[in-house]
């Protein structure tokens, strides 16, 4: 007890997973402070002081504390000044250091991913995979500094010389959710490093304590390099930090990720300044299977992603759009799958499903169960809140399975847990379309055929609507280099590859005369 108390953590049996060596092994053990600059840590106070307990065992993991107001503010002015030096390295020299980060997560990726898994809930091949995304981009950066290319063009004036030139943005601001608790943050930091920015990164309240070990991993980057502080930040806190990120005007971008309600305020009061707003919010993905589907193929995908993550995932499958002549086999198949999936502790082999963040998403899960029930749809399978060994937290849940249409208000929101609504259609392929569509969020869709006619409609300008759209594999587990993102009440933003860079990054562009003439553009006339 005196070393729980001494190290805030829970420590009875704790190390059956082996969670307190991997706590001390990213420095996150006994950690107590609101706020970093990458090189400082702040201070902590005992009345902002909060208990993060594992969704997984409800133990407590650690306690951290939340930044103040003024705790804020201290970091800007810090990013601030961090800018000015950092702007004026070189792009391939930022890739550096960028590099160096991708190293030392390679170097932590075993007790970064199992600390993802034991705080966040998912299984530990998906913590990892986690970090490993994290490496991903890191490499992406450090080629893309390098480039950050803009366009050269002709000028209409003799002897003038026109293009566009990148330069840093500023202080970018990251707000994260809980779900990919460090993934999403490095999409944005890595990108913005190499472009010149500076970053502070609020966290989901829900996951502080992975931050906290990426910071720790950061700052050995940053002292081995004699980098200043305040290019890589840190502030815990709640929805309250994030609102004054998104209304300060020191931070031109604020790139949030989260449900549609939140981002609706946050792009309303980033608008509201004239600042940009990158939003990456909430999914209502959709699988088309029509009657050319390899279904031995889409039954993986479909599972994998309508249960992994514990449905958790912003692509996960929320809705499967089936053609009526293999509505019952498809059927029969899941009700064959579903009762064999392995639940419970995501850090224990085996297990496939985790638990829902907290008892709040459990809450969300059984409502939407019963509201669609109301509605006319129906329940062929799970939906009950585990008991007994192993699932004493309550926020273990068996995935569910709903015969329902697509108008159902429940269908046309999305719960954030492991809810697969069976949808039937029954024309050709443009009614699946059609039925994806309708929907207001626009972020993940798939269809499975064989026929290279339903494919090339479910592409075309007519098809789907999404910002990502899959054939003949799932709607979840998208890779880093293309640009991730969604339409309508996804938000549109785009992170992660191709030119997604951009956003981070001020274009200019520049004319030069080097003729001993003024022709005016557009061969306007102004003799003085
Ligand atoms: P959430 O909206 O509750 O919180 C996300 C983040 O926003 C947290 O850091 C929270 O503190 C902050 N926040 C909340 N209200 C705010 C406000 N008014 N102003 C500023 N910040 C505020 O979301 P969550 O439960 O953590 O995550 C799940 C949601 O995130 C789902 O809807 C999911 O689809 C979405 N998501 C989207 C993507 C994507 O790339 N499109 C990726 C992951 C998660």
């Amino acid at each position: 007890l005196e070393e729980a108390a001494a190290t805030g953590t829970d420590v009875q049996d704790h190390d059956h997973h082996g969670i307190r060596q991997v706590l001390r092994e990213l420095g996150v053990e006994a950690h107590n402070a609101a706020w970093s600059t990458g090189l400082r840590w702040g201070s902590s106070t005992a009345e902002n002081t909060r208990a993060i307990h594992s969704p997984t065992d409800g133990r407590l993991i650690g306690s951290v504390a939340f930044a103040t107001a003024a705790d804020y503010d201290q970091v800007v002015k810090t990013a601030e000044t961090a800018f000015k030096t950092w702007r004026l390295v070189p792009a391939p020299k930022r890739g550096e250091i960028v590099r160096q980060i991708g190293n030392k997560l390679r170097q932590y990726k075993e007790p970064l991913g199992k600390l993802v898994s034991y705080e966040m809930g998912k299984i530990l091949q998906e913590g990892l995979g986690e970090v490993q995304e994290m490496i991903d981009i890191c490499d992406f950066a450090v080629g893309l500094s390098r480039q950050l290319t803009g366009y050269t063009m002709h000028s209409e004036r003799p002897a003038h010389r026109m293009y566009e030139q990148y330069h840093p943005l500023g202080v970018v601001g990251i707000i994260s959710a809980f779900n990919f608790p460090v993934a999403v943050w490095s999409w944005n930091a890595m990108l913005a490093a190499v472009c010149g920015d500076v970053c502070i990164w609020k966290p989901s309240e829900k996951t502080p304590l992975v931050a906290v070990a990426v910071q720790h991993i950061l700052k050995e980057v940053l002292q081995e390099n004699e980098l200043p502080e305040g290019i890589f930040n840190l502030v815990i806190g709640d929805a309250e930090i994030g609102a004054a990120m998104a209304a300060d005007s020191r931070v031109p971008l604020v790139s949030a990720t989260g449900s549609t309600r939140m981002g609706k305020k946050v792009g309303e009061v980033v608008g509201g300044r004239l600042g940009r707003a990158l939003l990456e919010l909430g999914g209502n993905n959709a699988i088309i299977l029509t009657e050319h589907a390899d279904l031995d193929m889409a039954m993986r995908a479909v599972v994998f992603g309508a249960v992994g993550t514990a449905g958790q995932r912003c692509t996960t499958t929320r809705r499967l759009i089936i053609h009526d002549s293999i509505f019952e086999d498809v059927k029969a198949r899941l009700l064959k799958i579903y009762p064999n999936l392995p639940i419970g502790h995501p850090l224990q082999d085996g297990n496939l499903v985790g638990p829902l963040i907290d008892k709040a998403a459990v809450e969300g899960f059984t409502k939407a169960l019963e509201a669609v029930q109301q509605e006319g749809g129906k329940l062929l399978i799970g939906g009950e809140v585990l008991e007994g060994l192993g699932y004493e937290t309550g926020t273990y849940v068996k995935p569910a399975l709903v015969e329902a249409r697509n108008e159902y208000h429940t269908v046309q929101e999305e719960t954030f847990a492991p809810i697969l609504y069976l949808i039937k259609y029954s024309g050709g392929v443009e009614e699946a379309i059609a039925v994806q569509n309708g929907v207001r969020q626009g972020l993940s869709s798939s269809i499975f055929s064989l026929n290279m006619r339903e494919t090339e409609t479910y592409l075309s300008h007519a098809g789907s609507d999404c910002g990502i759209a899959n054939v003949n594999i799932g709607t979840s587990g998208a890779e880093i280099g293309g640009a991730f993102g969604g339409e309508k009440e996804t938000g549109g933003g785009r992170e992660s590859g191709s030119d997604a860079w951009r956003i981070y990054m001020r274009r200019q562009t520049n004319t030069i005369n080097y003729s001993d003439q003024l022709p005016l553009a557009q061969g306007i006339k102004f003799d003085v």
